[in-house]
């Protein structure tokens, strides 16, 4: 049959295909598809798949040992999807709620297949057509989109006016990309545990400041399975703003502006706004071990001199650069820092010293994920196809003891659950795993959640009596 390829003014209202260090191949952090790509609707999915030749034969799903080849993604994603996805929990969080209500049948799933075809407009009824699909499919990616006025996977059959999108998580996107300019340890998709602390500086401050600033307090934060990090904000109010008002948030957070041609990105006031100021208390704990000990900005000329460019004074550009070269190695980058300091003095030095803290070490956002309501997002518990890692939760509250580095990937977990040997006692999967402590923030987020739904049915109940 033939199938029909979006066009593309309908991918660009929430695909990125405009920066170019992204490659289909890679499965970023964020939605994006090759315009060869094929890109079809959930409804048109069983004539192009039909049921009967995709439901696997789950022979090695029999309590005995497997017979499986260890190292075959293909399996080990099979066995993830048919014993630790926690669809039940993963349903309740996007539902709101323990019975079906429209924030879940009315939400748009979109899977990335292996052989990259990409099915938008997905919709389900629960929890249970949802795990079906899941295994039937397995599918290499799954996103997130909103919640619209009627099921995505009805999209075909109603006018378009009738299908708009309404509600959606606030989300935000960090990744380790953006931060090239000011990291020297890797580049592009890399990442390594001297990096990954500007990730923990980006979890602080964003949490920090969505939480005081904004009042949101349902925050859940995902690690992306390779190179960043996603904050799903989930409190009612966050769930029905405007694309304006997603706007104004990503606006009011971003600190670093300019494209690759601008030296000096930062520009703060002299009197520090409260959010501000608690941003700089948190880069204060971070920047000398990260960005002087770990990063070594000031270690090589290459490195210093883009610090230096940050400075307005060529005089003192020329004076730092020159003491530098000569005292050379012997000099650590915490003298230099302290040389810099004492040279562009008090006052407006003060202010220029902190706009290269923030520089160095404030948060970058990818503010197309935010701004728009129907922007797909990585889903959590995601497989990242590269990594084979799980996108598994972090607690915000402990966030510098995160590593992903020590993220289970597929094989591992598999590995586990074979090797389980807990006696008579039956309990889940994911229980026998390395998997379980990231369960459990993926549960008391959620029952955070129930809680309040619950809080909410009642206090409505309660003043329904009243009448
Ligand atoms: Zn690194």
């Amino acid at each position: 049959m033939a199938v029909e390829p979006m066009s593309l003014a309908s991918q660009s209202e929430v695909m990125d295909t405009d920066d170019p260090k992204e490659e289909v191949s890679d499965y970023g952090d964020d939605v994006m598809v090759d315009g060869d790509d094929i890109i079809i609707n959930g409804d048109e999915l069983d004539q192009i798949f039909p049921p009967a030749k995709l439901d696997p034969p789950p022979t090695f799903l029999n309590g005995s040992k497997m017979q499986l080849d260890e190292n075959d993604p293909i399996m080990l994603l099979r066995v993830f999807y048919q014993r630790l996805f926690p669809y039940k929990t993963y349903f309740q969080w996007l539902n709101y709620d323990t019975a079906p209500t429209k924030n879940f049948t009315n939400r748009e799933f979109s899977f990335t297949l292996a052989s990259d075809v990409y099915i938008r407009y997905n919709s389900f009824q629960d929890a249970d057509e949802l795990r079906k699909e899941i295994n039937k499919l397995q599918p290499v990616k799954i996103d997130i989109g909103a919640i619209y006025t009627a099921r995505p996977k009805d999209k075909k059959t109603i006018r378009p006016q009738a299908f708009q999108p309404v509600e959606k998580e606030l989300v935000f996107d960090i990744d380790m990309t953006d931060y090239d300019e000011v990291r020297t340890c890797c580049s592009g998709g890399n990442i390594c545990e001297k990096c990954w602390e500007f990730m923990t500086i980006s979890i602080r401050i964003i949490d920090a400041a969505l939480r005081e600033d904004f009042g949101f307090s349902h925050l859940l934060w995902v690690y992306s399975g390779r190179r960043g990090v996603h904050c799903w904000v989930c409190d009612e109010r966050a769930r029905k703003l405007t694309n304006d008002s997603r706007k104004s948030i990503v606006q009011y957070l971003e600190v670093i502006k300019g494209g690759a041609q601008q030296a000096k990105k930062v520009k703060l006031p002299t009197i520090l706004h409260p959010s501000l100021k608690r941003s700089l208390g948190i880069l204060k704990e971070h920047f000398e071990g990260l960005v002087l000990n770990n990063q070594r900005v000031l270690d090589e000329p290459e490195n210093w001199n883009k610090v230096l460019q940050i400075v307005p004074d060529h005089a003192i550009r020329e004076t730092l650069d020159s003491k530098w070269q000569k005292s050379s190695r012997t000099n650590t980058a915490m003298l230099k820092w302290e040389d810099l300091k004492n040279e562009i003095g008090d006052g407006k030095g003060e202010v220029l010293v902190r706009e290269i803290m923030f520089q160095y070490c404030y948060p970058r956002l990818d503010e197309k994920v935010t701004m728009q309501i129907n922007h797909l997002l990585k889903s959590p518990f995601c497989v990242h196809p590269k990594t084979n890692r799980v996108c598994v939760p972090i607690d915000p509250a402990r966030c510098k003891d995160f590593d992903p580095f020590k993220v289970p990937t597929l094989a591992q977990l598999n590995k586990e659950i074979n090797e389980y040997n807990g006696g008579e006692k039956r309990i889940a999967d994911y229980e026998k795993t390395s998997l379980k402590p990231y369960m459990k923030i993926f549960d008391d987020f959620v029952n955070g959640l129930m809680k309040e739904s619950l809080q909410n049915k009642k206090n409505e109940s309660a003043v329904s009596m009243e009448f």
